[in-house]
């Protein structure tokens, strides 16, 4: 069994949703020992393989998120080794502006937490965080953001401003980028080939 069917085999009904636009999210407790000897074996050397596989799991959401007609973006959030909250972009099918996929991935952590501070949880995305999105990291305070793409028009991770970079917020955490990018780029880019295909053939 490959890593991600290992993910999403653990994926259990959310018992109770406080809000009705959130996905359902990942109840990973039943992986825990599993997940635990696999850290227990891995070589503290083997972080960036790490950060791959569950780099995997937010394309996954993303790709959810291409089938649903959205634009692709997927978010995952992993705490102690444990996939606490997903969520992929649903602003069309909610008809919600900020339906991208961290608010609804963080509300989904939260829920899992029952607490609003990710303390010490690191959050993957499939593209550079907007800047609502990056204001909700902030908020959050995971201890390290990990993205894809970069998005040079909305990003705020370094593209259009450098949120994490600045020292009059009160949370700071690490980022890194690039992880899985050409993945990432070109479910974009099909992405939007499509919608311009589409677009040519309505004209
Ligand atoms: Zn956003």
């Amino acid at each position: 069994m490959t890593f991600i069917q290992a993910v999403l085999e653990f994926t259990c009904e959310a018992p109770v949703a406080q809000l009705d636009r959130v996905p359902d999210y990942e109840s990973v407790g039943c992986a825990f020992e599993s997940r635990r000897a696999h850290f227990d074996t891995m070589s503290i050397l083997d972080v960036s393989k790490e950060d791959e596989r569950w780099m995997r799991v937010a394309l996954m959401e993303a790709e959810a998120a291409l089938e649903e007609g959205e634009v692709p973006v997927g978010c995952v959030i992993v705490k102690n080794g444990l996939l606490i909250g997903r969520g992929h972009n649903r602003v069309e099918t909610l008809k919600d502006p900020t339906a991208h996929a961290e608010i609804l991935a963080l509300t989904a952590a939260a829920i899992k937490l029952a607490n609003w501070r990710l303390t010490g949880a690191t959050v993957y995305i499939t593209l550079e965080p907007c800047l609502m999105c990056t204001g909700a990291l902030v908020l959050a305070r995971p201890k390290r953001v990990v993205f894809a793409s970069p998005d040079p028009k909305f990003g705020c991770l370094g593209s259009q401003y450098d949120i994490a970079g600045d020292n009059r917020f009160n949370h700071r955490f690490a980022v890194t980028a690039g992880v899985l990018l050409a993945e990432s780029a070109t479910l974009l880019r099909n992405f939007f080939k499509i919608q311009r295909q589409l677009k040519k053939g309505r004209a």
